[in-house]
């Protein structure tokens, strides 16, 4: 038995990959691009375990797809490949369409092909779980009920729209062709690997190099937060007992204003590194333009998955946060070496303007 895993060199997939063959036997083949948001060095723990059998490689090629399944008798696919920043997605939404929709469309197709030569028990065992996200929901106002399974899609920006079309096409392939599928909608993870252009990374990193910590607007977005171990457990626990067709949503009941997410690096950071002026490093926060149409508010209800399933997260924001601000402090060379030219010129457009 072995698991197909794509983007698994990304920061979920690299935190999944890892979790699973902590936890299991079972080899797993990584399809992944690699990207600027791939890095096999998130994966150096695994070098030279034959179970992780690494692929560079595009979901949208159905040849490769293909062999990749039937050579490794692959019972299931979880697929995390993807374009996944927001802010990548408004400056260019092409590649954004290419990978989320039409890459999952081919991925689906390789997969269907596949699933339909396998024996009745195969057939019956195969699972094919798309990792998505809770902003295929759009924003919630300040204060309606977190979203669950049952609110409508309203993407709001080119990446949720890009994720929500994936998420109608594995929905349709399980009501057309019958195709075994699980999908799960999370919110924002954090944690170890996380790229250094989302939020946390980001702050922890300009913290440390006295750069500004840039705030969108008035800092008051509200995102609900979710440690990324807790993520791949939620995803493991649909895999093996999720009813088939369904979406389970994935979040940790941990709503935060953005500017108290910096508040709360700012303060640990003071505690564990504190600055050599003794000024804390609050005093670096800088209000830059709001990102157009940004979302107000994620919530999500995490219910179906507690009560059906029963999954709970194991760590809370604070356990969470602080473990991940130390491992940032203790992996500094691994933050400069995926901060490559490209991914400075990127950042330096985005955040100096
Ligand atoms: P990421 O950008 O860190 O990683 C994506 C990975 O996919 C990279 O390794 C990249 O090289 C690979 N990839 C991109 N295009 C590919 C292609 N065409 N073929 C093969 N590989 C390709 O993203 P992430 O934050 O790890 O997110 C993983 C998945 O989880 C995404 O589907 C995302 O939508 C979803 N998700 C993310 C969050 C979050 O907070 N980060 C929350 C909920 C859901």
């Amino acid at each position: 038995m072995t698991i197909l895993v794509t983007g698994g060199a990304g920061f979920i997939g690299s935190n999944f990959v890892m979790d699973w063959l902590a936890q299991s036997d079972e080899p797993v083949v990584n399809l992944d691009k690699l990207t600027y948001a791939g890095n096999l060095e998130n994966l150096a723990s695994l070098q030279g375990d034959a179970r992780h059998i690494f692929v560079q490689g595009d979901i949208g090629d159905r040849e490769l797809v293909a062999r990749l399944l039937a050579e490794h008798g692959v019972r299931a696919v979880l697929n995390f490949a993807a374009e996944s920043h927001v802010d990548r997605s408004i400056e260019g939404p092409g590649a954004f369409i290419q990978t989320n929709i039409v890459g999952t469309f081919n991925l689906l197709e390789s997969v269907r092909a596949y699933w339909g030569g396998l024996d009745e028990a195969a057939r019956a065992a195969f699972r094919f779980l798309h990792v998505s996200t809770d902003e295929v929901y759009g924003s919630l106002e300040k204060d309606a009920p977190a979203f669950n399974e049952l609110n409508r899609y309203e993407p709001n920006s080119p990446y949720s729209a890009s994720k929500a079309a994936s998420d109608h096409l594995v929905r349709a392939y399980h009501h057309t062709y019958g195709l075994p599928v699980l999908t799960t909608n999370c919110s924002n993870n954090y944690g170890p690997f996380h790229f250094p252009e989302k939020l946390i990374p980001l702050v922890i990193k300009n913290a440390l190099e006295g750069k500004p910590l840039p705030i969108y607007g008035d800092g008051q977005q509200i995102r609900d937060w979710l440690y990324v171990t807790d993520h791949c457990s939620a995803i493991r626990r649909v895999l093996e007992s999720g009813k088939l067709g369904e979406t389970y949503n994935v979040g940790g009941c941990n709503e935060k204003a953005n500017i108290d997410v910096v508040r709360t690096l700012c303060a640990i950071l003071d505690e564990q590194r504190p600055r050599a002026d003794g000024q804390s490093y609050a005093t670096q926060m800088t209000f830059v333009k709001d990102r157009p149409g940004h979302d107000r508010r994620y919530a999500i209800d995490a219910g179906k998955l507690e009560r059906e399933l029963g999954w709970r997260p194991a760590e809370t924001f604070e356990t969470g946060i602080r473990k991940t601000v130390l491992w940032y402090l203790e992996n500094g060379a691994w933050v400069n070496n995926v901060s490559s030219g490209a991914y400075r010129e990127w950042v330096e457009r985005q955040y100096t303007k």
